[in-house]
């Protein structure tokens, strides 16, 4: 049975990222938000456009105020008013000033602003009582970002800010990758769907929605495929057509030991390379993981039936994934902090453990983790709502006690 990092870098090696040639499209600014950029962006203009203000004062030449103070103070000609949006006219000559705004243009001839605050006007005249540092509250031209130069890099996520920079750059459409598309396949005969009766035995099939949700979340785009009796002949059949329409396909159920478990000889007969069979975790331990080297899909993942199995094996190896091949440079690493347990947690230690429940800030801003209260059965759906965090015993590590630090897998 595999250590779950080692797991975790088999599968993380078998991941082929989308192809930055041909795996895009192009969309319109709005509806590139949260999409992972495909080729760098350059823009033909400078930022800041002009040399302007960073503040409401006066435009002055250093040489005539720098000397200045309420004794001995400088008194300028004013002679233009420049606001934000307009072009200033007449160049600053020794003794002059110009009354400026903040992000108005720069007047020739000046190179510094004071501000209003240590200045006094009348009518045509300004007293400057206070001597700027040269260069003071003027944002040069180009001094955020040279024209022509790279202002965004290939493989990063649009969010918020690098909206508005390409807004800024007046780029209407950007090139971004495709979402990656993730097969979802239940297996089990005891299952149905949401809509029908439920009959004693059955039980719903939430996984698909369980998985069909996570695949959102990570930015992909799901398949339902729905759910497939334990049939051998309806499993190939269903994972062929998966493997034909998706980059990864994903199923849950049918990997374990038991008499109708027939994923894993179904993936080997239909040409798939089994790369995992069973990792060293609670729960999650039957994962199974092959490699196809066609038709589309390259990676498949068997996830146990489980519903706890299923979001912790998803959190733990399947959003990397989705992350790192839906064409992101870099940060889909999982992220780990240290946090002080609320309770005693607790393993039989043969395994890594995962835990669910919450994380947090305390108010000192230590992360504290609280323990989803009720069964921890892989079982038990119900108290993973509001799960936020997994914490982690190690093999060998029966017990965290109450107050001490733990290893925990934050989620999103
Ligand atoms: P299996 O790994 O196929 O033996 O499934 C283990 C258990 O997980 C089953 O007994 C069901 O209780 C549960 N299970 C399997 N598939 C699903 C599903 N699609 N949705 C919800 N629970 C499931
Ligand atoms: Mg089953």
């Amino acid at each position: 049975m595999l250590a779950v990092s080692d797991a975790e870098a088999i599968i993380l090696n078998l991941v082929q990222p989308l192809d930055s040639q041909q795996d895009t499209e192009v969309v319109d600014l709005v509806a590139a938000s949260n999409r992972v950029l495909a080729s760098p962006v350059t823009s033909l203009l400078h930022f800041p456009h002009w040399d302007n203000s960073a503040m409401d004062g006066y435009a002055v030449r250093y040489e005539d105020v720098q000397y200045c103070s309420s004794e001995n103070p400088a008194v300028l000609e004013i002679v233009e008013e420049i606001q934000a949006g307009y072009k200033p006219k007449i160049p600053i000559q020794p003794g002059q000033a110009a009354r400026i705004l903040t992000g108005a243009i720069l007047p020739q001839g000046a190179d510094t602003v004071v501000i209003q605050e240590v200045t006094r006007r009348k009518d045509g005249e300004v007293t400057i009582l206070t001597a700027p540092k040269p260069q003071q509250f003027v944002r040069y031209r180009g001094s955020y970002y040279q024209s022509g130069t790279q202002l965004l890099p290939k493989g990063i996520r649009l969010t918020a800010p690098e909206i508005a920079v390409l807004a800024a750059a007046q780029c209407q459409q950007v090139r971004v990758y495709r979402y990656p598309r993730v097969a979802i396949l239940s297996t089990g005969d005891e299952l149905v769907t949401i809509e029908q009766p439920l009959q004693p035995g059955q039980i719903v099939d939430s996984n698909q929605y369980a998985l069909a949700a996570l695949v959102r979340q990570s930015a992909a785009e799901p398949l339902m495929l729905g759910i497939v009796k334990d049939e051998p002949e309806d499993i190939q059949k269903a994972i062929a057509y998966a493997l034909a329409n998706a980059d990864i396909v994903l199923s849950s159920g049918g990997v374990s030991v038991g008499d109708y478990d027939y994923v894993e000889q179904i993936l080997e007969s239909s040409g798939g390379e089994i790369q995992i069979r069973a990792v060293r975790m609670k729960p999650g331990k039957p994962l199974t993981v092959a490699t196809f080297s066609s038709p589309q899909a390259h990676l498949y993942f068997g996830l146990p039936g489980n519903p706890a199995a299923v979001f912790v094996t998803f959190w733990r190896f399947v959003q990397p994934v989705i992350k790192k091949l839906s064409g992101l440079a870099e940060g889909w690493e999982p992220v780990f902090v240290r946090a002080r347990s609320l309770q005693d947690l607790r393993s039989n230690g043969e395994r890594e453990t995962y835990l669910w429940g919450q994380l947090f800030l305390s108010h000192e801003g230590v992360y504290e983790f609280r323990l989803a209260e009720g069964s921890h059965s892989s079982g038990n759906l119900i108290n993973l709502a509001q799960t936020n965090a997994l914490a982690i015993l190690q093999v060998g590590e029966t017990l965290v006690p109450k107050g001490e630090k733990v290893r925990v897998l934050k989620i999103n």
